[in-house]
């Protein structure tokens, strides 16, 4: 019995199409191939524990071998195998219109990075590097002929009676000249490590030197020697396929080792098990996250029934999670289609979902059971929460409870507390409660020393997404205001309306304003003249909360609107008219010496936002030296 014909598609000859199509992602064939001899292994497994298969079932390894010399390379398994029928039916038809409609789908769409994972090409996908293929496969049911396919890349193959004497599958790849690449073991180890690592039957590729003890020498010291040990590949039962309840703290740092060998250990982890109305497990790890969260990104690892499929998870994941570490296998992703369609795909809207809100229960979990733990890890998690609070809904509805704020003593508090705790003290005569917070506590050191002398609190907002944070805050909670420290003078920030009378007059007033007004010799900026209590400094230099912001964002790219983008830097100057320095200004003998006075004030407040520098710095220390030698 001996059998030629001809693959029945339209397409002359789809080959080179795969080969050139997938040009970037050659290796996947191994994947595929393994991928393939694993199901095989498996599907017996199944039939013999459901009694439809009696025989012996032995060792059910996949073996991966290259010989160099010969240019092949060989995956055999010991799976259900096929008959010469099943070959027709399954390598001629399924696989093949596998193959076809995969290329009809995707030929058009151009670049191959649309792909995820260019899943489901699936056998065909061997001649991306071979130019020749033989299978020799030997079928699990009682009786049946050992059977051969040959195909060398075009639409012609060939099945004829074979010889193998053992149950299972041996598919033998002959390399192609421009794909000699993949005949070095170095490189097949690397394909294997990347998507065998976890897959359920064992995976042996060749063997390896091991040292093991070799009894003692005459002064009693161990002895070693050099043994070759099979190459195994896998971990068959990665922890996520476990149960958590059988799993303690150690197992899961260990596996994140496992998963990312030179990382610090993680904070904690949420084990995901779910099968309604989708199929998924995995883990996933919060890292320290620390302030740099954008080289943090991409390393979650995706699996479909652990065969690993990419780590760019961008449109399964929502972006915020993508900070996390760790590993999600879910059958029921659709692995081989283009991301706009993925992110409409109702189940990775549902998968989405699921994640968000298993991470935000186990946030709201751990704060609940120990807070005081959860404060600690705050500078860990905290870029992560408000990142995830700001970019969605459904998170932020969870983690307003546990999204925190720091105050100057270290103390912490969600806003809803925080507003609670700050309502009776920073209340503004519109009404509205003023949280007033810090970027740089070094920097604004003298504006939150004078909110303290009022009793008001300071929250410290300087991290990287805290700017948007601070609009997040102010859109949700009604009657919130946030206002940095040095936005303006205290009592502007917080304006009570009460009436501080100016031991100046109104002729004196202008006289300083007008000495201001020369010594800086700045139009740009703005001179206020007002009655403040005697113990705030003479002279404050603010830049206004709106402005600021508006700078803010256009720093961090994007946001603002182009015509800020010119925006001269316009301070205000606040003076203190109850300030006995001012007093001193208006008595000053000459319009000449006001100005020095005046400036001297200036170069103070100057000096106290670190904004003295060069010439002026110079002109300042000298004149220092002047009046202090007077
Ligand atoms: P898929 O695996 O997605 O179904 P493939 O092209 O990889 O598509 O394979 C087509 C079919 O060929 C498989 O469904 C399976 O029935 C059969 N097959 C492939 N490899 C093996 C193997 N090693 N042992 C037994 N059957 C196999």
């Amino acid at each position: 019995m001996q059998e030629k014909g001809t693959i029945s598609i339209n397409t002359e000859n789809i080959f080179p199409i795969i080969k050139k199509f997938l040009y970037s992602d050659h290796e996947i064939f191994l994947r595929e191939l393994v991928s393939n001899a694993v199901d095989a292994s498996q599907k017996l497994k199944r039939l013999a524990s459901l009694g439809e298969y009696n025989g012996e079932l032995g060792e059910l390894i996949v073996d991966v071998k290259v010989d160099k010399d010969k240019k092949t390379i060989t995956i055999s398994d010991r799976g259900i195998g096929m008959t010469a029928d099943d070959l027709k039916k399954y390598i001629n038809q399924i696989a093949f219109s596998g193959a076809t409609e995969f290329l009809e789908k995707y030929k058009d769409k151009g670049e191959e990075h649309q792909i995820i994972g260019n899943f489901g090409l699936g056998f065909y996908s061997s001649f991306m590097v071979a130019k020749k293929v033989e299978i020799h496969t030997l079928s699990h049911v009682e009786g049946s002929e050992p059977a051969i396919w040959v195909g060398e890349g075009d639409t012609e193959f060939e099945i004829k009676p074979g010889s193998r004497k053992e149950r299972g599958t041996e598919i033998t790849l002959h390399i192609a000249e421009d794909s000699e690449e993949f005949l070095e073991e170095s490189r097949i180890q690397g394909i294997l490590d990347k998507y065998s690592k976890f897959l359920p039957v064992t995976v042996r590729f060749g063997q390896k030197d091991e040292s093991v003890e070799d009894g003692e020498d005459k002064e009693g010291k161990k002895k070693w020697k050099t043994v070759k040990v099979d190459n195994i590949i896998n971990n068959t039962a990665p922890l996520w396929t476990k149960a958590p309840s059988d799993l303690k703290d150690e197992d899961y740092l260990q596996f994140y080792k496992e998963l990312y060998p030179f990382s610090e250990d993680p904070l904690f982890w949420i084990h995901l098990n779910v099968d309604y109305p989708f199929n998924l497990t995995g883990i996933l790890y919060f890292p320290k996250l620390k302030n740099d969260f954008e080289v943090q990104k991409n390393k979650i690892q995706l699996y479909s029934r652990q065969v690993f499929i990419t780590d760019e998870v961008k449109d399964i994941v929502p972006d915020f999670l993508q900070l996390l570490h760790g590993v999600i296998d879910s059958p029921d992703i659709p692995l081989n289609v283009s991301r706009s369609y993925l992110q409409s795909d109702s189940n990775v809207k549902k998968i989405n979902g699921y994640i968000t809100k298993k991470v935000a229960d186990k946030l709201g979990e751990l704060f609940k059971k120990d807070r005081a733990a959860y404060e600690q890890k705050w500078s860990d998690i905290g870029v992560f929460v408000k990142y995830g609070l700001i970019s969605e809904d459904k998170f932020e509805e969870k983690a307003k409870e546990f999204a925190l704020v720091k105050n100057i003593d270290g103390k912490f508090f969600n806003i809803e507390e925080y507003k609670k705790q700050v309502e009776p003290t920073q209340t503004n005569k519109d009404k509205s409660v003023v949280f007033l917070y810090t970027t740089d506590q070094e920097k604004q050191h003298g504006y939150i020393e004078s909110a303290k002398k009022r009793s008001y609190d300071v929250i410290i907002l300087d991290g990287p997404i805290d700017s948007h944070f601070v609009n997040h805050i102010e859109q949700k909670y009604e009657g919130v205001t946030l206002k940095r420290v040095d936005a303006d003078v205290i009592d502007k920030l917080i304006d009570k309306d009460e009436k501080k009378e100016s031991v100046l007059s109104e002729d004196e007033k202008n006289k300083v304003t007008e000495a201001f007004k020369k010594a800086i010799a700045d139009d740009k900026n703005s001179v206020a003249v007002e009655p403040m209590a005697t113990d705030d400094m003479p002279v404050t230099i603010t830049l206004p909360e709106f402005i600021r912001r508006m700078q803010d964002m256009q720093a961090q790219g994007g946001g603002g609107p182009m015509m800020f983008g010119e925006m001269p830097m316009t301070l205000s100057v606040a003076v203190n008219a109850n300030h006995s320095y001012t007093k001193k200004i208006v008595e000053a003998e000459s319009e000449e010496q006001q100005i020095e006075l005046a400036k001297q004030a200036y170069d103070w407040a100057l000096l106290s936002q670190g904004m003295l520098t060069g010439k002026s710095l110079t002109d300042f220390i000298n004149r220092s030296v002047d009046l202090a030698s007077k």
